[in-house]
């Protein structure tokens, strides 16, 4: 047998191609070609996987061989072919038994010494090989992340030794021990805040409907650490978005563990970060901050101070809970479907409308800064409100007060229920409805209607904050069981159109 086929995994994005890894040995010149891989990939993983065979006391063919990875316009970066590329060259040149190769699938890079180096994205490829009924064979150090998939079906091993041994049958390699989920941990939750109440019922709404929230108030006023807190009130994420969001994490290098894969993401890029790190993309498919932030919350703190340019780009994920990622050569999606908290000051020194310093800015510059944010972005945040400093009188009073135990615990029960009753309504959350389903599933009873279009005329509203009203409308009625959008609620939605109106 001159001619072997093996399997392994590629990694675009979060997507885990299949790769045929063929080799064949001819007589003639002894040589080792590689095609189907960028050249200086071709010329390192040749040399690793010569190494690693004749350090590992096994048999480099004198003889010549070609390895063909397939399809061939796929895009293929680093070691993750080695190990495939090595097995190949052991079975072609019957050191090793073909007949089960085509049930395996391997994936790691390989050190001189024969010993397996980790791989990034193996996640995908682990759950692309799943849905293919193969069993992947990965070095250990990916374990960890493997452990996350909570699927039979996977080995680990440290060497390609043991990986001969184990496909000769004189030893078996370890399988992956599925871990139990843990319960998210609630690092900052709303159970020592005081205060903002306001703000606090406005966080509970936009959490149980998934609308997007932009919150404007002076330093000091708490907007950070409001947001900071909004995942520990969101729902444990599914398995489905849980391994979306660690296979995200594992494409962009970060950790993943159990501990914390059913979190609800958090993530605060800083308004220096450029459109590439904001939505992801780069030479080799990187997750941005808005698909590390898929299933949970993307925070813009100081939104008027990122750039037109990086926030006109969020405007295609925040509709479509994906981003496109295109390359001369191919293209993947990204799943981005995360909900927008965003920040801001009344003006650029931060103290307009400010109980106790003075602005010092001029009413053109304040009404530019607050143009800033262009109005097709401020169109799809859904709920807007002003925090105020509160007065001195009130802090005494607040100081006294203490937080209340699993406040947190408690107002994520209720999202949870508000949420399960949008998705048995209408299969996803309110924020997500479009025009026609929300002339479906937010219908006022015609005084409501009135009230509404009253309100709307006086306070110079859109069409289009019309819906966006009647969607959160809709999410306070989910948060208290009712069937109808009763006045209260609808007027409570008005007030979260705060920048809609003339006067700002
Ligand atoms: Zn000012």
């Amino acid at each position: 047998m001159s001619l072997a086929i093996v399997y392994s995994r590629a990694n675009i994005g979060i997507e885990a191609p299949l790769v045929t890894v063929e080799t064949h040995l001819s007589s003639g010149l002894p040589g080792f070609s590689i095609v189907g891989l960028p050249e200086t990939a071709v010329k390192e993983s040749k040399e690793r996987v010569r190494s690693a065979i004749l350090n590992s006391r096994l048999e480099f063919p004198a003889k010549r061989i070609t390895v063909n990875l397939a399809p061939a316009d796929l895009p293929k970066t680093g070691g993750r072919f080695d190990l495939a590329i090595a097995v190949g060259i052991l079975a072609a040149s019957g050191q090793l038994d073909t007949s089960q190769l085509g049930k395996l699938e391997f994936m790691g890079e390989l050190a001189l010494s024969g010993e397996l180096r980790p791989v990034p994205g193996i996640l995908p490829g682990l759950m692309a090989g799943r849905d293919g009924q193969r069993h992947s064979i990965i070095p250990r150090a990916n374990a960890e992340e493997a452990a996350l998939l909570q699927e039979q079906g996977v080995s680990v091993c440290e060497h390609l030794l043991e990986l001969v041994k184990h496909l000769k049958g004189d030893q078996t390699l370890a399988g992956i021990e599925p871990l139990e989920p843990v319960n998210p941990l609630l690092t900052e939750s709303l159970d020592d805040v005081v205060g903002q109440e306001q703000a606090q019922r406005a966080l509970l709404i936009a959490a149980a409907g998934g609308h997007n929230l932009l919150m404007r108030g002076p330093p000091g006023t708490g907007k950070t650490m409001l947001a900071n807190r909004l995942p520990s009130i969101l729902p444990p994420l599914e398995i489905k978005a849980a391994l979306e969001v660690a296979a995200l994490r594992s494409i962009a290098g970060l950790p993943c563990n159990t501990d914390s894969m059913h979190q609800a993401p958090f993530r605060a890029p800083h308004h220096t970060a450029s459109a590439v790190a904001l939505v992801g993309g780069g030479r080799q498919v990187n997750a941005g901050e808005i698909s590390l932030a898929h299933g949970g919350v993307l925070f813009l703190d100081e939104l008027p101070e990122f750039s037109r340019h990086v926030l006109e780009v969020l405007r295609e994920p925040i509709e479509s809970g994906s981003i496109l990622i295109s390359r001369a050569a191919y293209q993947t999606r990204l799943p981005a479907s995360f909900q927008l908290v965003a920040a801001m000051n009344p003006c650029p020194c931060g103290y307009y409308g400010d109980s106790e310093r003075d602005c010092r800015c001029t009413p053109d510059r304040i009404r530019q800064y607050q143009q800033r944010i262009s109005g097709p972005l401020l169109d799809r945040i859904d709920i807007h409100i002003d925090l105020q400093r509160l007065g001195k009188e009130e802090r005494k009073l607040l100081l006294q007060k203490k937080g209340s135990n699993n406040k947190s615990k408690q107002l994520r029960k209720q999202v949870s229920l508000a949420r399960e009753r949008q998705l048995k309504r209408a299969g996803k959350l309110n924020a997500h409805l479009n025009q026609a389903e929300i002339k479906r599933y937010c219908r006022p009873a015609a005084a409501g209607r009135k009230m509404l279009e009253q309100a709307m005329e006086q306070l110079k509203l859109s069409t289009r904050a019309y819906f966006r009203i009647l969607k959160v409308a809709r999410s306070i009625a989910d948060l208290n069981n009712a069937a109808e959008l009763e006045n209260g609620y609808l007027l409570e939605a008005v007030a979260y159109r705060k920048f809609d109106r003339q006067d700002c």
